[in-house]
């Protein structure tokens, strides 16, 4: 099939009342994990790496074979940087073919991340890119360091929408990036009211951690775009980690099957509950 827009799927997923998956890789297995469940399900999805990771991850080896993968795989793939921040980075990512990159301006006062937002989309713009941002702010760490959450205010969330007429905007309902401190707690009611207000397809982020049951609920309250990062990560050390224990001659070729079938395993159970064909 072929590299795409995320517009594009969030668009499908919308007609459908689905979800598309936005799965972070951080190595080639992770990517070949992510594109084999992908192919298997028969389902879209949007490929990501944050600006944050990309110490561990440099995006002049990652951002290539991210593109590459994506142009090469068998059903279609938005190529997305995560948590953008620098021009540098946004610049970098859409030179090598990502179609889209976010812009997280959420630490910043409103009327500051409205004018970063649109500077973004102007610079997208010149490739044709689409481009998310966040207003309220998301939990926990996305490799900057520590956030407390700040719910979205409807309202506000209305205007930013209106005024950047930005492509995809992440909401903050009480979700948080990496493992959660206690069982996750959604505000529904939240979500809901941004759901009238706001015609631009939202994004979930801090998947990891969310119940089968919540993530069925946020889609069907207009959810188009979930990001599952930690869970992934953790999918291919974990299956590192048991091959090396289980093995008595351990070598590379072993290890990265066993990264690459922990991946997969992690994005196929998600992307059966984002298609809504998962049973409860
Ligand atoms: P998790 O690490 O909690 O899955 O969050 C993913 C995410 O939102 C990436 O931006």
């Amino acid at each position: 099939m072929a590299l795409v827009h995320m517009t594009e799927l969030l668009r499908r997923a919308e007609e459908k009342g689905i979800g598309v998956g936005a799965f972070n890789c951080g190595n080639m297995e992770m990517i070949m994990g992510i594109i084999r469940a992908a192919e298997d399900k028969d389902t879209p999805i949007i490929l990501q790496i944050a600006e944050g990771r990309l110490g561990h991850s440099p995006i002049d080896l990652i951002g290539p074979m991210m593109v590459s993968a994506a142009k090469n795989a068998k059903v279609d793939v938005a190529v997305h940087l995560d948590h953008g921040k620098s021009d540098e980075v946004f610049r970098k990512a859409l030179d090598f073919g990502f179609t889209s990159v976010m812009i997280d301006g959420s630490s910043l006062p409103l009327e500051e991340n409205i004018a970063r937002t649109k500077d973004v989309i102007a610079l997208a713009g010149e490739y044709g890119a689409d481009v998310e941002a966040e207003i309220g702010v998301v939990g926990g760490n996305e490799g900057d360091g520590e956030h407390k959450v700040r719910y979205t205010d409807p309202s506000e969330a209305e205007r930013f929408a209106e005024e950047t007429k930005v492509d995809a905007l992440a909401v903050a309902i009480g979700n948080a990036h990496g493992f959660y401190k206690g069982v996750p707690v959604l505000s529904h009611e939240t979500l809901c009211e941004i759901s009238e207000r706001v015609k631009v397809p939202l994004v979930l982020h801090g998947g990891t951690g969310i119940s089968w049951e919540d993530f069925r609920n946020v889609i069907r309250e207009g959810i188009r775009k979930v990001n599952i990062a930690t869970a992934n990560l953790n999918a291919c050390t974990m299956g590192a980690r048991d091959y090396l224990i289980a093995a008595e001659h351990p070598d590379y070729f072993g290890m990265n099957e066993a990264m690459v079938s922990a991946t997969y395993d992690n994005v196929a159970r998600h992307i059966d509950v984002f298609n809504m064909t998962h049973r409860l």
